[in-house]
């Protein structure tokens, strides 16, 4: 009799546990909307290839990050296109005001080449042209200066937070870097792989389509950054050449994150300064950067039945989708694990 008691009394104690919502933590994700991988891309250079290659980009749902030289003649037809490329989501990054080039690149060359107009004069001008809030990105003309440390100290005190390279292409030492995930120095950035034809005075491009798509797939099961970077002046355009073909391989996957490679920086460094101080079933997030600079979101796992509410709202559901963006606020269920998804300062509760 006893026995069968102390049986009931445990049956309504499990029945009560679970009948109560419950609201467990588990981190910070380790992408945007607990992506699978993340998918990056950059262009060089100011040429009348612009357009079409970011037309082709907007198809596979690919967001770049667009270096120009913002003293080229052509920049006045450019700019309207750019525009519209920054509200669709990519980035304009610099490439300089006039691509200063020269082998090799010395110390001397790379001090008195690295002028103020330059750095901060094309800097201004993207601003002054574009409604971007921030310029994240550089990309040093020709890869030249990129190792010396006194050049990468003035790009970041420009307000820039990453440097893309270009190493040695009369080498080949643009084929090599195979960087799947963040730099160790940010302002000597390499990236994955090279998606172009023979160009410049490299002796080799990178352009044939299985090669380049075991790469991305290699990458892609790594759960890793897929860095692709290209001149548009040395792609093939349409649906079957080698550039649109591979961005039809890596494009609008539901479980990939696409976005520039400024924002993408600042994620890493919003992900690792975002504190967040628990309450009971309330969380309070914040972070000490510059919102205007840093002006994304970040993703936290929970396990709850409840609907979060951040800042006092109820947060839109959104089903997976291949995501785009990097700022925003809604939340995605699979069974009771939930990914949240919001700016990294207010009160995230759930009821
Ligand atoms: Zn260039």
């Amino acid at each position: 009799m006893l026995r069968v008691l102390q049986k009931s009394a445990g049956l309504i104690l499990t029945f009560a546990v679970c009948a109560l919502p419950q609201t467990r933590f588990h981190g910070k994700a380790q992408w945007l909307d607990n992506a699978k991988a993340v998918v990056t891309h950059t262009i060089d250079d100011t040429t009348k290839f612009v357009p079409a290659s970011v037309d082709a980009m907007d198809k596979h749902g690919i967001k770049a990050t667009i270096y120009v030289n913002t003293a080229s003649k052509s920049m006045d037809e450019l700019w309207p296109r750019l525009r519209k490329a920054v509200a669709d989501g990519h980035e304009i990054g610099s490439h300089s005001r006039t691509h200063p080039c020269k082998w090799p690149d010395t110390e001397e060359f790379c001090g008195a080449a690295y002028t103020d107009a330059e750095i901060s004069g094309s800097r201004d001008d993207i601003l002054k042209n574009t409604p971007q809030p921030h310029v994240w990105s550089w990309c040093y003309p020709c890869g030249n200066c990129a190792r010396y440390p006194f050049i990468q100290k003035r790009i970041a005190a420009a307000g820039y937070i990453v440097a893309r390279n270009y190493q040695d292409e009369a080498k080949n030492g643009h084929l090599i870097p195979n960087l799947n995930t963040f730099a160790a120095n940010a302002f000597d950035a390499a990236y994955t792989q090279v998606v172009q034809k023979k160009g410049g005075i490299a002796p080799t491009g990178n352009d044939e389509l299985p090669k380049l798509n075991a790469k991305f797939d290699e990458v892609y099961a790594a759960g890793a950054i897929y860095n692709f970077m290209s001149h548009p002046q040395w792609l093939d355009y349409g649906p079957d050449a080698f550039y649109e073909a591979h961005m039809r391989h890596i494009g609008n996957r539901a479980d990939v994150w696409y976005v520039p490679l400024g924002p993408l920086y600042a994620y890493r460094a919003l992900r690792e300064s975002t504190q967040i101080n628990t309450m009971g079933k309330r969380f309070e997030l914040s972070t000490s950067l510059d919102r205007k600079i840093y002006n994304g979101s970040i993703t936290l796992e929970f396990t709850t039945s409840q609907t979060p509410v951040f800042n006092g709202t109820a947060l839109p559901e959104r089903k997976r989708g291949s995501l785009t963006q990097w700022a925003g606020s809604f939340f995605r269920r699979e069974g009771t694990r939930v990914w949240i998804t919001v700016p990294p300062s207010g009160v995230l509760e759930f009821r």
